[in-house]
């Protein structure tokens, strides 16, 4: 399979493992990860936010309830929320989810913004467990036609040991473990180069209480909201 649909298997598979409640997808683009989210019964809140209001709004309409969700109404409840706003700058409604992921995001940040994203991520937010993905630099040889980046607006890309001093030195700073895995296998002969995508998942060591999180971090509200939907 290609490779962004690799990086939603392996959500999927992580939310099936951990059966989180609550997931907010950063960066979420036009929707397709939350859309996948949105089958899997654990989940009862979801919310996406995104820089670029006109990406989400463009099938955002996927994530409302079908005619078949009111004629045999689930026994969950579910709500998704989107929100236009950014990584860099905080807001109350990102608060209490279990599970926070960031596929294919941190490459697109300006260097201010990257230095901003883990105090709001893994200071604030403080979800059980982060989700961050991004290009393996290593791997860019193997791919047809990629000069520099792999992508105009990607601002860095990161080999193996750049991605993890960055994501060890988090991690420790704001009380996470983290392991590093990928998905996209090299050819055979070519291991050495690792994953074509990065992934790291944080795991917070701290218990924290949902009302404890929320009281404790009186923040104004920033995010506009662009899409609501309850089933
Ligand atoms: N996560 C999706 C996926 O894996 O298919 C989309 C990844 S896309 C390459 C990166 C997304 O990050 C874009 O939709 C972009 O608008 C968004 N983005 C860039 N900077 C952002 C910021 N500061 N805050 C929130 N989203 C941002």
């Amino acid at each position: 399979p290609p490779l962004y649909k690799q990086r939603y298997q392996f959500i999927k598979d992580l939310v099936g493992k951990y059966k989180p409640k609550k997931v907010a997808d950063l960066g979420c683009a036009d929707c397709t990860l939350l859309w996948m989210l949105k089958f899997c019964s654990c989940i009862e809140v979801l919310a996406g936010l995104d820089i670029c209001a006109s990406v989400m709004k463009e099938k955002m309409h996927r994530l409302s309830p079908l005619p078949v969700d009111y004629l045999q109404p689930a026994e969950r409840s579910l709500t998704v929320t989107l929100h236009h706003g950014s990584v860099a700058h905080k807001d109350p409604c990102m608060l209490g989810f279990d599970l926070v992921t960031c596929i294919e995001l941190i490459e697109h940040l300006e260097e201010s913004e990257l230095k901003k994203f883990p105090e709001v991520v893994f200071g604030f937010m403080a979800p059980s467990i982060v989700v961050i993905s991004t290009p393996n630099s290593e791997f860019n040889p193997l791919l047809p036609g990629v000069t520099l980046f792999r992508h105009p607006d990607h601002k860095f890309e990161w080999n193996r040991a750049q991605f993890q001093s960055w994501a060890l030195e988090t991690a420790r700073c704001y009380d996470y473990s983290v392991e590093f895995t990928g998905v996209g296998h090299p050819p055979t002969g070519m291991e050495n180069v690792g994953f074509c995508t990065q992934i790291g998942v944080f795991v917070r060591k701290y218990p924290q209480t949902s009302e404890s999180a929320q009281s404790e971090k009186p923040t104004e509200a920033v995010y506009k909201t662009v899409f609501k939907a309850v089933y």
